[in-house]
């Protein structure tokens, strides 16, 4: 094989802001500060004011964050959650772990929920709305609020891939009840392990979590508030994470300048569908640069036999898994989206001739 692109490198990242990163490991390491110290309360804060929300509280995963919100709105047996046909598995277990009922509606092409379809799924145990904004665009949050609003349901943002996005200048997160982010090192602000946080402008929502995380303990008073969780985000990886959200708003910059690269390498091939959607007040951050291509599997193994990694989330929806036992309604366009996904490398430690090297591949498939 001629070569290789990976479709993220962490190694190259370290290298880049080495020294600020090993700083932080040596003071965490020297002042022994590993379970809610400063590191952890001064990314918090950080991570706050970037978003916009009154208080960020750290957990153990996105997926720790979207359990949290559900329980802390008060979400439990009897009720159902509106979420996407087309996401990330956690989206939705969440829901089924704090034993409410999911309800799947497709998305659009934009691969976010179609809130249009969004009402004719409310029944009258409907409690919430799970709006994912996937790839780093956002749903469309003004549609959803104003749906939930009529009907009284609470809307939790899983924002796990869209850190950085906004909509008419409003920031991912920072609309619905909470705004849950995921720290998974591949996500746009990618820790050394699991790692996650809530956004939240509701001090009892921010209050509840930050019990909950550490066993329903309140470490000011010593009391229990409830059968809680071990899910705090480490100290470390707080610390490690301050570090890299310093560069984040350029290396947003990065992407979209990539993204850019993308559309004009390949925008004449009719058989792609580039996530260029050009709606006003939408912000794209590309935590992913997904496309569809009507050759589905030809297409993709075709780059990676070119030696270009490339991720096709997911090829099973996961609503088809038997053993998750959800209901499948029909999702056309979460169907064909599963059929032609390919995501193309994105990050900031890609060289423009590795991009120009993808493009030229994508071309010669198409013959061009
Ligand atoms: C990554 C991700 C999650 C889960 O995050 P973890 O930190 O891996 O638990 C949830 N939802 C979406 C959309 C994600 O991309």
């Amino acid at each position: 094989m001629a070569r290789k692109v990976r479709f993220v490198e962490p190694a190259k990242v370290y290298e880049l802001i080495k020294k600020e990163l090993d700083d932080a490991y040596f003071d965490v390491m020297n002042k022994g500060a590993l379970i809610d110290q400063s590191h952890l309360k001064d990314f918090e804060a950080n991570l706050a004011k970037y978003v916009g929300s009154k208080y960020a509280v750290g957990l153990n995963s996105g997926y720790d964050a979207l359990h949290m919100s559900l329980r802390a709105a008060g979400i439990g047996a009897g009720d159902e959650v509106i979420v996407p046909a087309h996401t990330f598995v956690a989206t939705t277990s969440a829901v089924v772990n704090v034993n409410a009922t999911p309800v799947l509606v497709d998305v659009a092409k934009d691969f976010n929920i179609d809130a249009d379809k969004i009402e004719e799924a409310i029944t009258p145990k409907t409690k919430g709305i799970i709006a994912v904004h996937l790839s780093g665009y956002m749903a469309n949050m003004p549609r959803i609020m104003q749906i939930a609003e009529q009907h009284n349901l609470v809307v939790v943002e899983d924002a796990c891939q869209s850190l950085g996005s906004s909509l008419n200048g409003k920031m991912a997160g920072s609309i619905g009840l909470t705004g849950c982010w995921s720290f998974y090192p591949f996500k746009i602000l990618g820790g050394y392990g699991d790692g996650g946080a809530i956004t939240t402008n509701d001090p009892a929502v921010a209050d509840y979590a930050r019990r909950m995380r550490y066993n329903g303990e309140d470490r000011e008073t010593g009391e229990y508030h409830g059968h809680g969780f071990t899910c705090l985000l480490d100290n470390l990886q707080a610390a490690f994470l301050d570090v890299k959200l310093r560069y984040l708003p350029s290396w947003i910059e990065r992407r979209k300048a990539l993204a850019e690269i993308y559309r004009r390498g390949l925008s004449d091939i009719p058989d792609l569908l580039l996530p260029h959607y050009d709606r006003v007040g939408f912000d794209h951050i590309y935590q992913n640069y997904t496309i569809r291509s009507k050759q589905g599997n030809e297409f993709s193994d075709y780059l990676k036999s070119n030696g270009i990694e490339v991720l096709t989330q997911f090829r099973k929806p996961y609503y088809k898994h038997e053993r998750l036992k959800l209901e499948d309604r029909g999702f056309p366009e979460t169907e064909a989206i599963s059929r032609e996904v390919c995501s193309l490398p994105m990050n900031v430690e890609i060289t423009l001739e590795e991009v120009e090297y993808i493009i030229q591949t994508v071309r010669k498939f198409y013959g061009k």
